[in-house]
């Protein structure tokens, strides 16, 4: 199958493809079975560098762009597996190093690209709050030289397979600040620590295998020095770490697109009902066929979105953008994929229904779709804010 990624970042391509192959769809089925965490992969990929694509050289990473990282992404879910258990890594990775301060560059950076620290969680989602996240109530308060934290996250992903999170907590009170988005500040959290001194971690068994929790905060004191940035712009620096998410997950979704649209093809070119390929039937060829259109088209989407970060571009609308086609696309092939599957489809031995699983996620998190149409409205065509 002939796609548009052809050729470009070929080399990186191929060795993630490598390393990939390493880990068979078999390995992933069973730690889906087990709902375990893919650490045997993690680990081959934090040794072979993938996971310090984004840490820049001085500080013993690879110093590659997004567009670099996210071919990382999409590779990985292309080969069957699912980048959710660790592209954490790399959107909080650019949190670190755009706003982080020199000291903990220094300190934190080095370690983390040589796989002795996990940087792979972000707490921002609130079960009050939901989408709405100025409106969170984890606060902050000054004391001396700490911070002490009161409150209360949702759906916080890898806690207990990182070391760190960023952690987004109101400094100001809403009724304070000019801005609703001014007052928030986001903090590094050591994750050990934490758990020792007033930060309890609740599971939440969901519908994918990923490692997702609900973190209770009470009274946790973390040193005055792990404010990243400037106390009160929080929520600007978080914004830059969504939108590098944004783009991952997007490639993460073109990854997967393909990988059901290989998957389908190959398999309705060989099953035959009524004496011929189910594939040679047009209504099997033409749900198909739209679904790789979409995955292409979404897949121009995210080079631009990466090229305008890597520049330092605005680059917003076309980061939810990219997510918004993506995600669509890969659902589309998704469908397909089970659809002309049949009731093979059902099977966990053929691995498309734990993918149709994972990438259903996407359509709701890290930002669902309705909130990606709201911003186009509002923000590209100058409609009228709703909310
Ligand atoms: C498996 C998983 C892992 C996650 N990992 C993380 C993580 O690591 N860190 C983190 O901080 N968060 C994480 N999240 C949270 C995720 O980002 C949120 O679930 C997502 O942003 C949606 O927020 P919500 O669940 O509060 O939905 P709500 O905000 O309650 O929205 C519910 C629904 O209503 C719709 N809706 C809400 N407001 C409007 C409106 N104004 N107009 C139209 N429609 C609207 C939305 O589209 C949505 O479908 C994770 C979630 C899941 C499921």
């Amino acid at each position: 199958m002939q796609t548009i990624d052809e050729g470009r970042h070929q080399d990186i391509r191929d060795a993630v493809r490598a390393l990939c192959a390493e880990f068979p769809a078999e390995y992933h089925r069973k730690i889906d079975e087990a709902r375990g965490y893919p650490e045997a992969f993690v680990e081959a990929l934090t040794k072979a560098g993938w996971m310090a694509a984004l840490i820049p050289e001085e500080y013993g990473g690879s110093g590659l762009g997004l567009t670099e990282a996210s071919v990382i992404m999409e590779e990985i879910n292309r080969s069957g597996g699912n980048s959710g258990a660790c592209h954490g890594q790399m959107y909080n990775m650019n949190t670190l190093v755009r706003h982080g301060s020199e000291e903990q560059r220094r300190r934190y950076l080095p370690k983390i690209a040589a796989g002795e620290l996990r940087l792979q969680s972000m707490g921002v989602t609130e079960p009050t709050a939901g989408t709405d996240t100025t409106k969170i109530k984890t606060t902050a308060v000054r004391k001396g030289d700490r911070w002490v934290i009161n409150g209360q996250k949702v759906w916080i992903s890898r806690i207990q397979h990182s070391d760190l999170m960023i952690l987004l907590a109101r400094t100001t009170p809403l009724d304070q600040v000019r801005k609703k988005s001014e007052g928030l500040s986001i903090f590094l959290v050591d994750l050990h620590e934490a758990q020792r001194k007033g930060m309890s971690v609740r599971p939440i068994l969901n519908m994918v295998n990923h490692e997702t929790n609900e973190l209770f905060f009470d009274d946790l004191e973390i040193p005055a020095e792990n404010l990243i940035g400037e106390e009160g712009q929080g929520f600007k620096y978080i914004l830059t770490g969504l939108n590098a998410e944004r783009v991952l997950i997007a490639a993460e979704c073109i990854g997967d697109g393909y990988w059901f649209i290989d998957k389908v093809s190959a398999y309705a070119k060989e099953r035959t009902v009524f004496g011929r390929p189910i594939g040679q039937n047009q209504g099997v060829q033409f749900p198909i066929a739209e679904s790789f259109i979409e995955v292409e088209a979404a897949n121009l989407m995210r080079y631009e979105a990466c090229r305008r970060y890597d520049a330092g571009e605005p680059c917003g609308a076309q980061a939810n953008m990219a997510k918004y086609l993506a995600a669509k696309a890969s659902w589309e092939a998704a469908n397909a994929c089970i659809q002309f599957h049949g009731g093979f489809g059902f099977a966990a031995e053929y691995d498309v229904e734990r993918k149709f699983r994972e990438t259903r996620l996407y359509q709701v998190a890290p930002i669902s779709t309705n909130l990606i149409l709201s911003y186009v409205a509002e923000h590209i065509l100058g409609l009228p804010r709703s909310f």
